[in-house]
């Protein structure tokens, strides 16, 4: 991992931008925050939907992924059934000196020692007390560690309170299990078959030890996941497809190449027959944004058990029922937005002036034409600059009128933003020809455009 000053600062100015500009605030600000949650502000909801709706056509382009939306509270038995109530946990270990918390497989990882996940607590702390004394807390510098205690990552929350026994809820650890517990709801609507994938959008919780890293670790946060439904045969060659289909799809999320790898999971949790992650190179290293699980057909094995449901079908060549396995891709919508905006961040110098730029790819700008009035105190331009705004609002929905300040300044503005293209109105636009200079954001190039091709010439930048 590499943990540079350079780093931690582009992290820094990131964190800045998203507060300045209004796309994510610090969860309860007013009030000295709470940690592991962020709020969305305007360009933040945009920026938002257009993650969400992005992987929803990825997984829309097959005709065989339905599409679900489970509730968050859930019959605890679900999470039982999971082996969540059981064994979703990490290792927390405080430092004795600064008192802030840890996970120990995380101080472990800086030593390059990987603690496997299905690790018992005992054997946790064996592992820690090897390696106690190159250990330092990240925070103090210190090396003056606890014990390692293993926390349920499972959040909980009081409802009803009606009756004994009633109070207790877990909010889902995942989305999941939201999808395992209705695979034979879709199944008998009539509309599938196995191969079939169910995909969701929806919230998750977690109590993580120490929620960092902006978006990166929430403890409410949102993922986006599909589990495909197969015939055991069939399972590893379409994993394999969709391994290449996921890494292929960041590219139309413009992510740069050279920032994205696949990292096969060193330690399988037993059930799992192949886990991979892609990774991104965030600015404070090399994590996880997404994972791809060949997870067997322990899920609907352990519902079957726990509900007493038959979640078998019936194959039709070798005459016998079975429990179809399951492959998995899972990602964050925070993970993505925090890497969506980490790879667009630059700074660069423009006509001679230092700028703060987004290089959205032109499908992820939260806005995506800005249009100006040349000057704010002339009717006419600003009268032709609205008509212009309102035909473009129509087509394009995320457009923005700005007439504060001179035109650098409104462009720096929508640079800061991401904005791929501004126009602008100026006289030769009510004297002379009824065109516009459309500036290119990455290049800063003007051009004029006639009033009448606009949306066309604009429909081709943008799709
Ligand atoms: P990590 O090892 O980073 O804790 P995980 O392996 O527990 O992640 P999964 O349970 O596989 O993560 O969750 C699938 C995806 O959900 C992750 O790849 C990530 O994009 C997202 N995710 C998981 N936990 C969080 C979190 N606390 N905050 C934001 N996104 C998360």
């Amino acid at each position: 991992m590499s943990h540079t000053n350079d780093n931690q600062e582009v992290m820094e100015k990131i964190v800045a931008l998203c507060k300045r500009r209004g796309f994510v605030f610090q969860g309860s600000e007013i009030y000295g925050g709470f940690a592991g949650t962020y709020d969305f502000g305007p360009y933040g909801v945009a920026l938002r939907k257009n993650v969400v709706d992005m992987w929803t056509q990825s997984m829309q382009d097959h005709d065989n992924i339905a599409l679900l939306d489970s509730s968050i509270f859930t019959a605890g038995r679900v999470w039982e059934a999971s082996g969540h109530v059981g064994g979703f946990s990490d290792p927390l270990v405080v430092c004795n000196h600064c008192h802030t918390k840890h996970r120990a497989d995380h101080l472990l990882e800086l030593v390059n020692v990987v603690a496997d996940e299905k690790m018992t607590e005992a054997q946790i702390n064996a592992l820690f007390d090897k390696h106690r004394k190159k250990l330092k807390c990240p925070v103090c510098g210190k090396k003056d560690f606890g014990k390692v205690s293993a926390k349920n990552l499972l959040a909980t929350a009081n409802l009803g309170m009606f009756e004994e026994g009633d109070a207790q809820v877990y909010l889902r650890g995942e989305t999941a299990q939201g999808i395992f517990i209705n695979y034979k709801n879709v199944l008998e609507s009539g509309l599938y078959s196995v191969p079939f994938g169910i995909a969701q959008v929806g919230k998750a919780f977690r109590n993580e030890i120490s929620p960092r890293q902006f978006l990166f670790r929430k403890r409410e946060f949102e993922q986006m996941e599909m589990q495909y439904f197969l015939h055991p045969k069939d399972a590893l060659v379409e994993y394999e497809k969709w391994k290449k289909e996921r890494l292929a799809y960041y590219d139309l999320l413009g992510i740069k190449k050279e920032k994205l790898r696949f990292k096969r999971h060193d330690n399988l949790v037993f059930y799992a027959k192949d886990a991979w992650d892609i990774q991104y190179e965030f600015p404070f290293g090399w994590n996880e944004l997404e994972g791809l699980h060949y997870r067997g057909d322990y899920d609907l094995s352990q519902h079957q058990k726990f509900s007493g449901v038959d979640m078998s079908v019936y194959d039709e060549e070798m005459k016998q029922r079975y429990i179809p396995h399951v492959i998995e891709t899972s990602v964050g919508v925070d993970r993505t937005m925090l890497m969506v905006l980490a790879d667009a961040y630059h700074e660069d110098e423009m006509n001679g002036e230092k700028r703060v730029v987004l290089h959205f790819t032109p499908r992820m700008a939260p806005i995506k034409v800005a249009v100006f009035p040349l000057l704010r105190n002339k009717p006419n331009l600003v009268q032709k600059a609205r008509e212009v705004y309102t035909a473009l609002k129509k087509e394009f929905i995320r457009v923005q009128f700005d007439d504060n300040g001179n035109i650098g300044k409104r462009y720096r503005r929508q640079d800061e933003i991401g904005t791929p293209f501004c126009v602008t109105v100026d006289f030769d636009t009510i004297e002379k020809d009824d065109t516009v200079t459309v500036r290119d954001r990455d290049s800063g190039k003007q051009e004029r455009v006639a009033v009448k091709e606009l949306i066309i010439y604009l429909q081709s930048k943008i799709s």
